[in-house]
């Protein structure tokens, strides 16, 4: 993070040298211009030697200074007066170019320096989750092999955690590209019904459901969204897995959808342990977790899902919001554009 502020900042330098370099280039060719011109007006005032046939002054009295000297004094005073207020001109330019310069700069890299540092947290933060299943693995594997011989059974105990492990690591691994891949995916909307959309994400959750015995009741109605049909599928997949995995076994998700006010509302209520007030802010950020999904209960997961499924319904122009107390069960409520 130091050295990408360092980074940064001497683009910052570079960027700001380079506006401050238009700016004076552009400033000190306007006043060339300008000089010059006015020096060849300031010119003209000398008369011509003879104007309508009169002789001038010095040809009647040769004696002293002429009036020719007279006005090329006056003239060259005037160069040397506008040169000076020239000079001081783009000295001036310097100063406030330079502050012009520098706050354009941090303008136009303060996006840049945003998504850098958003990356470069995202980064720490995976590989923060990355290294937790990775250490469990390594102690009882070292815990393993200090021993000085493994019974056959201990020896398949281990080798079934380390699998289980291993699968972790695997569905972290995929949930991760998955979010770093999601903005080069395809996100091209065409109008699709919200019936099949949910038919899609039950078939992928059905089993889970099934083996925890949680009913899916399903009253989608027969409205039209602009979606893209395999993202919007993958949200809703989050979504609906996220309330089997909380809810106790034996209770029934309600998967319901509804044209309101101009907009299809589609609602997932579970009768779940619900979402702690100080948690709601927070669930849609990268890598968030409740203590309770954390703690004793121990709920797999890594805290991805919601976030991206908040992004690809925002890719949809949509919303994604929850209403939830603890002990009060989550309804999830997405709002999509109808087509
Ligand atoms: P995770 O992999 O932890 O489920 P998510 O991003 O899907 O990650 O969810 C973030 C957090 O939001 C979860 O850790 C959990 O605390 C909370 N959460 C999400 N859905 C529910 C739900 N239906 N009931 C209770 N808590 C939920």
């Amino acid at each position: 993070m130091h050295r990408l502020r360092q980074a940064l900042a001497s683009t910052t330098v570079r960027l700001a040298g380079s506006y401050l370099l238009i700016i004076m280039l552009m400033s000190i060719s306007f006043s060339i211009v300008f000089y010059k011109t006015s020096s060849h007006e300031l010119g003209r005032q000398v008369p011509p030697p003879s104007v309508f046939g009169v002789r001038r002054f010095e040809d009647f009295n040769s004696q002293g200074p002429g009036i020719d000297s007279f006005f090329e004094e006056r003239i060259a005073q005037g160069r040397r007066a506008l040169l000076t207020k020239l000079i001081t001109l783009n000295v001036f330019t310097l100063g406030a170019g330079s502050v012009v310069s520098y706050y354009l700069a941090r303008r136009t890299l303060r996006p840049i320096e945003a998504n850098l540092e958003a990356q470069s947290q995202f980064v720490s933060d995976a590989s923060h989750e990355l290294r937790t299943p990775l250490t469990a693995l390594q102690t009882s594997n070292e815990v393993a092999l200090r021993k000085p011989k493994l019974t056959n059974s201990e020896a398949r105990q281990l080798l079934t955690y380390n699998v289980q492990e291993v699968e972790k690591l695997k569905q972290l691994t995929s949930a991760l590209l998955g979010l770093a891949r999601q903005d080069a995916n395809d996100t091209r909307l065409g109008k699709t019904r919200l019936q099949d959309i949910v038919a899609d994400a039950l078939n992928v959750i059905v089993t889970s459901a099934v083996a925890k015995d949680v009913a899916i009741e399903d009253t989608v109605a027969d409205i039209a969204v602009m979606a893209n049909r395999l993202s919007l599928v993958q949200a809703l997949v989050t979504i609906l897995d996220n309330a089997i995995k909380y809810s106790p076994p034996h209770t029934t998700v309600y998967v319901s959808a509804a044209s309101e006010n101009n907009q299809a509302m589609l609602r997932v209520r579970d009768d779940g342990p619900g979402i702690a007030a100080k948690d709601l802010p927070h669930i849609f950020d990268r890598f968030y977790r409740a203590d309770q999904s954390r703690g004793k209960q121990q709920v797999d997961g890594y805290g991805i899902g919601l976030a991206l499924a908040k992004k690809i319904i925002s890719q949809h122009s949509g919303r994604i919001t929850v209403d939830s107390q603890l002990g009060a069960g989550s309804t999830f409520i997405i709002t999509l554009p109808l087509a």
